[in-house]
């Protein structure tokens, strides 16, 4: 490989270890932080304000039940045989106004009759199953209970009712008394929270059923039936507030759980942590295409000024620094060249060689200045003089060499003599020098055996013969 497209290929490779490196670094020291601030911080911090929440949104109307449980004034009404039901009709519309429950209700274990702010809409009984949840509360060791359920007389939603049993002062049951939330505000609650926090929160009873979650959070109804939550279950629903991790599919879960007692539900909150590393990979993917597209601009950067540098050495080698004309080493070349393809196909090829007259004289009256301004305008001259193809060197000093192919000796002459014309009459020459400035040349052509000493050494032997009989003329050596 070339030497410069190796040093490219390790100053890149370099870069992009080295950025590579220091993104990875930092990617994966952000997702530890990430980690370390969910496990230590976030979580913990969030199930406090979302119990304080749930505080203020459930324990609420469960003391609002319990009020309603204990006031003297529905246990007497109870005990004097529920008259004037408009009363009781009065009383539980206030708290549902007072307190903006979505219904308060009372059953009389007596008369079994379903009240309601709007009248009795029910007479509860055992062979109603729609009933079977004041019979089964009934038997309940507890004073209370939270109940998810339908009542169809209410709403087609469900709604979660806190059932708060009515005991006489020797604790006999009078009945139940309550409040219902409709559950569609909950879930609004639910929504609320994942969109503040991020995080997925959902309670469950003590046998792992979920019972409220915002819709389609899990998949299933049941911690047990969760994939990497089934084992951790039970250590979850345990009474104490605890911490742990799960993989489900490709999701990796941090959960807090904590027991709230006045709801008698389990509480998890839950960070899917792709949601706080999805920002970090992004920035990750970023910093690197930045990365790497900052190695192919350095890249390219690089062997823009080596081929600059490349050509401008290039060029020193070839070029000669005064004139632009090329140099001899390159005439050289391009000598081999022209005389293999010339001796491939006979096609002629002649050579001249001139050098100005009296060039001594200009440098030691007008200065080495001067002297150069003339050998500048010189080889414009020339070059403007010949073809495109014809190959034009400084030979050295104050001589130059041209090379014609497909050129005749014959035709080389008139070239020769069409040079000496227009250096003659070259206006910026004569406004440098007063009389103009003439040159002799020396013309000959290609044989097939001819190497460039050959064919130069006849050429100046023309040019010899030129200035011994009396310059600024052509001469032919054969
Ligand atoms: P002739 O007509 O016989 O060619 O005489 P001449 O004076 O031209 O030839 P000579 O070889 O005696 O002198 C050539 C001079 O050209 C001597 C040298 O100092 C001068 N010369 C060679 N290269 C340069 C150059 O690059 N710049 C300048 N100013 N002078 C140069
Ligand atoms: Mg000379
Ligand atoms: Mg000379």
């Amino acid at each position: 490989m070339h030497l410069k497209y190796k040093v490219v290929g390790i100053i890149c490779l370099l870069l992009i270890s080295v950025s590579l490196g220091s993104s990875l670094l930092n990617y994966y020291h952000s997702i530890q932080s990430s980690d370390a601030e969910l496990k230590e911080r976030s979580l913990p911090l969030s199930i406090d304000n979302i119990y304080t929440e749930i505080q203020k949104h459930f324990i609420q109307p469960t003391l609002v039940s319990s009020m309603m449980a204990h006031d003297t004034f529905v246990k007497e009404w109870l005990t004097r045989g529920e008259q004037n039901p408009e009363k009781i009709y009065t009383y539980l519309n206030t708290f549902k106004e007072k307190y903006g429950m979505f219904t308060t209700f009372l059953v009389s274990d007596f008369t079994r009759n379903y009240y309601h702010p709007t009248g009795i809409i029910d007479v509860v009984s055992p062979s109603n199953p729609a009933n079977a949840w004041y019979f089964d509360f009934k038997k309940l060791p507890e004073e209370y209970e939270i109940n998810l359920d339908f009542n169809e007389h209410l709403s087609r939603g469900l709604i979660l009712f806190i059932n708060y049993k009515i005991l006489d002062d020797e604790g006999a049951f009078m009945g139940a008394t309550g409040i219902g939330i409709n559950v569609s505000y909950v879930y609004e609650m639910l929504k609320r929270f994942r969109e503040t926090y991020k995080f997925n929160v959902y309670f469950t009873n003590a046998a792992g059923e979920i019972l409220l979650m915002e819709e389609g959070l899990k998949s299933a109804d049941s911690l047990v039936a969760i994939e990497g939550l089934a084992s951790l279950s039970r250590k979850a629903l345990g009474n104490e507030s605890i911490q742990f991790e799960y993989q489900s599919g490709v999701d990796h879960f941090i959960v807090n759980s904590k027991y709230i007692p006045e709801l008698n539900l389990f509480l998890f909150v839950e960070a899917n942590t792709s949601d706080f590393t999805g920002e970090l990979k992004k920035n990750f993917l970023g910093n690197l295409f930045l990365s790497l597209l900052v190695t192919a601009i350095v890249a390219a950067i690089i062997v823009f000024t080596i081929n600059t540098y490349q050509k401008q050495l290039e060029s020193l080698a070839a070029i000669d620094p005064l004139t632009g004309l090329y140099n001899r080493r390159t005439f050289d070349s391009h000598f081999h060249t022209l005389s293999t393809f010339h001796r491939r196909t006979g096609a002629p090829l002649s050579a001249i060689l001139f050098d100005i007259d009296d060039f001594k004289r200009i440098n030691d009256t007008l200065g080495h200045l001067t002297g150069d301004a003339v050998l500048e305008q010189v080889a414009l001259c020339a070059k403007t003089a010949v073809r495109d193809s014809d190959v034009l060197a400084r030979w050295g000093g104050e001589e130059f060499a041209l090379l014609l192919p497909n050129t005749t000796k014959e035709e080389a002459f008139q070239v020769g003599e069409k040079l000496r014309h227009a250096i003659m009459s070259h206006t910026p020459i004569n406004s440098l020098i007063r009389g103009g400035l003439t040159i002799s040349l020396g013309v000959s052509t290609f044989h097939e055996q001819d190497t460039l000493n050959s064919l130069f050494h006849r050429v100046d032997q023309a040019l010899l013969r030129a200035k011994n009989n009396g310059k600024n003329q052509t001469v032919f050596a054969t």
